[in-house]
């Protein structure tokens, strides 16, 4: 008998997580300097991590044999969100406070609700609970909050949303959103992932964190990964009631964030200049990228983070003509979108680097 077979059968059925190739790995398959490889894969930011949470960091060295403190960046982040630190749960990474949400609301017997082409750890999460995931087929591979409502079964406690969503980039607007938390039964959790928030424009942005008083059972999570570039140090958060907040720490590691990762989010949090000279970067990415894929003959889905899905037909075959030519992107395969990939928005440099070789890819 193989030790397989003593695994819980839920867990086997698991297909594991794809990251994006790390660029060390690339250059070993193929032969390349490292300086030459672009990596677009993974939506990172272009410009590193802001100065502040680096200085801050250094600084940080100096307490690395005591264990993590934590009240500097939960009373920070009550600051910055007008919140009592006892709706704030950190994580080592969003998804590690994403696991935290599923662990403490799923098990077998129960359900899970998320959208198709929605972010690959909500299935990973709710299956490593145990639970039964509802996939909801999305509607312009966008969520369809009607039919999610309509997928909520009796022993349904979960669902999740991103907005935006990754890998597509769609986002729902808030009415829309406002309008189905309302409808929502109070005992099902709602999981708002905000990964990407930073990245809308500030007009058209609204402060939902102002929700959490209205809706005991909303959970808003958001990441240091993204615009405040710090995806490998691991650290989010969950902005949720004080009772949700409360089960979550029951099942959280004690000390999930470590003494550097607290010390740079506690200061980049406060960095409105790098904030604000990554969002331009991106628009203008955006729109250089979006350009390219125009004159190259590519759709697209319109996007609102810092990344664009396009279609491209065999994308594996492509995705191995960019990787030749030292270019990263990621495929969409498993994200049920076979003919499709994603590139992360990047520098003005590498956003060139990339068309340019999707260009002459077409042209092998
Ligand atoms: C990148 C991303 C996150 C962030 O994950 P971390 O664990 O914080 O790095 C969360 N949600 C979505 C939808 C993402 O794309």
């Amino acid at each position: 008998m193989s030790l397989c077979d003593q695994s819980l059968p839920y867990v086997l059925a698991i297909s594991p997580y794809q990251a994006g190739k790390p660029i060390t790995q690339l250059a070993r398959e193929m032969g390349l300097p490292v300086e030459h490889i672009v990596k677009l894969a993974s939506n990172e930011n272009p410009l590193g991590m802001s100065p502040k949470a680096k200085a801050a960091m250094e600084k940080a060295i100096a307490t690395l044999e005591r264990y993590p403190d934590d009240f500097a960046l939960k009373d920070a982040l009550a600051n910055h969100f007008g919140l009592g630190v006892e709706r704030i749960v950190l994580g080592n990474g969003s998804n590690d406070v994403l696991d935290l949400i599923a662990r403490v609301f799923l098990a077998p017997g129960r359900s899970a609700i998320f959208a198709q082409h929605a972010f690959a750890v909500y299935p990973l999460a709710s299956l490593s609970a145990g639970a039964e995931l509802i996939a909801v087929p999305a509607r312009d591979y966008g969520h369809d909050l009607d039919a999610m409502l309509v997928a909520i079964r009796a022993n349904t406690r979960l669902i999740w949303i991103a907005n935006p969503n990754n890998p597509t980039g769609t986002f729902v607007p808030y009415t829309q959103l406002k309008v189905f938390m309302q409808a929502v039964p109070a005992e099902v959790v709602v999981v708002l992932d905000e990964a990407y928030n930073d990245y809308i424009p500030p007009t058209e942005r609204t402060d939902t964190t102002s929700w959490l008083t209205e809706f005991p059972n909303l959970v808003i999570t958001r990441t240091f990964s993204k615009i405040y570039g710090l995806a490998g140090l691991r650290i989010g958060y969950a902005l949720t009631s004080a009772e949700i907040a409360d089960l979550m720490n029951r099942v959280r590691q004690p000390f999930n964030c470590n003494n550097l990762a607290l010390a740079a989010a506690t200061a980049a949090l406060d960095d409105h200049e790098f904030i604000a000279r990554s969002y331009a970067l991106n628009r203008a990415g955006l729109e250089q990228i979006l350009a390219g894929l125009k004159r190259l003959g590519f759709s697209h889905i319109p996007s609102h983070g810092n990344f664009i899905a396009f279609k491209v037909g065999d994308a594996a075959a492509l995705n191995q003509k960019l990787l030749k030519l030292g270019v990263i992107v990621r495929p969409l395969g498993g994200y049920g979108m076979a003919e499709w990939l994603r590139v992360t928005i990047g520098t003005e440099a590498e956003n060139q680097r990339f068309l340019e070789a999707l260009e002459s890819s077409q042209a092998l």
